[in-house]
């Protein structure tokens, strides 16, 4: 690239960036847990979601150390309703392993960074960038919209030669000498001015340079190679309450939720009567021939490459012992179904129900 270009687009931006630096309190400090902390609650999350989040980590976890001695159900009830839950799981993981191998300092460069669960390319360049200036460039979703439209890039941001490509170029104009400023530069531009809808083209300082801009290509920029399928799932969810409360129980297989608390539940793969529900082996295993009553249904939350589709039902009587042993059911009372993490479905409709 021509070093001319290189430097101008550098110059522009961070020149941009003093006048329209969003005021964020990870930006006051150098700390690199906190700001690790800050980069994982924001993946997949917009700032104004995240930051209420921030800041109660911050404060219950001031340290690492007070994240490692934490129980992972209690780190988990801090996150609820932040969605993207492997995020609070790995973040407990990492912490207990910067405790355990890093001697309780939590690393800066790239190289010790990436070996942390979830913490990935983009995470591990921001954090070295930011605290120690390492000169790592990130490429994030806004990054790749930026440089796609300003250089006019027709690859496909979803394949791995899109990746590459991106990466390539973010670290060819990376500025060396202020890679952290550049670098949240480059993401702030993205998200509040090179928007993916109603970019402010008219009052760019690089509409004159921008190929998408003078192309008229902005709208059709970045390019995506296609959408991945997405699946669909039918969650049937029981609620059984005695005097000791209702039944729930904590997902731990390898799937969503992992490790948040729900009513004992049937999935299916494909939308059933309640007569079908009823004579399936498993519910007959589990119920015999008692008789479900439905209270809500057909209620859709989608997650990124899934749909649920959830039915609540009221189920009385008692359960044999040795199904609550088999599937780990056990009585909460309301007080500590308050305390326990809840995936959203569930919460929206304890909420809705008034049993919290
Ligand atoms: Fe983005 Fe428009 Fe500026 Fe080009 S001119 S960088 S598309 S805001």
């Amino acid at each position: 690239m021509d070093a001319a270009i290189k430097i101008q687009f550098s110059k522009l931006l961070i020149s941009w960036y003093k006048e329209n630096a969003r005021d964020l309190p990870w930006r006051e400090t150098r700390d690199p847990y906190l700001i690790w902390v800050s980069e994982i609650i924001l993946q997949q999350t917009r700032i104004d979601q995240g930051l209420p989040y921030y800041l109660k980590f911050a404060t219950v976890f001031p340290t690492v150390q007070d994240l490692a001695r934490a129980d992972l159900d209690y780190v988990l009830s801090l996150w609820q309703g932040l969605g993207y839950y492997s995020r609070a799981r790995n973040m407990h993981k990492a912490a207990k392993m910067v405790v355990e191998d890093f001697h309780g300092a939590f690393p800066a460069t790239y190289s010790e960074l990436i070996k942390l669960p979830g913490v990935g390319d983009y995470t591990a360049s921001a954090i070295s960038s930011i605290v120690i200036q390492e000169g790592n460039a990130v490429v994030d979703g806004n990054v790749f919209r930026v440089l796609a439209r300003v250089f006019d890039i027709d690859t496909p941001i979803d394949t791995t030669l899109g990746k590459r490509q991106f990466k390539e170029l973010a670290q060819e104009l990376l500025d060396e000498k202020h890679p952290g400023k550049y670098n949240q530069a480059l993401m702030d531009f993205g998200s509040v001015h090179c928007k993916a809808k109603g970019p402010l083209c008219v009052s760019c300082m690089f509409n004159e340079s921008c190929m998408a801009y003078r192309l008229n290509k902005v709208d059709v920029l970045p390019k995506k190679q296609g959408k991945q399928k997405i699946r669909n799932r039918y969650f049937h969810y029981f609620i059984i309450k005695s005097k000791k409360g209702l039944l729930m129980y904590q997902r731990h297989h390898d799937d969503v939720w992992q490790g948040l608390f729900e009513f004992p539940v049937l999935e299916t793969k494909e939308e059933l009567s309640l007569e079908e529900l009823t004579q399936l082996d498993a519910f007959k295993a589990c119920f015999g021939d008692r008789n479900p009553l439905l209270l809500e249904g057909n209620i859709k939350h989608v997650l990124s490459h899934q749909r649920i589709f959830a039915n609540f039902y009221i189920l009385g009587g008692e359960v044999e012992p040795d199904i609550l042993e088999k599937y780990q059911w056990r009585y909460y009372n309301s007080e500590k179904i308050a305390k326990l993490a809840k995936h959203k479905l569930i919460f929206s409709f304890l909420e809705k129900h008034r049993l919290l």
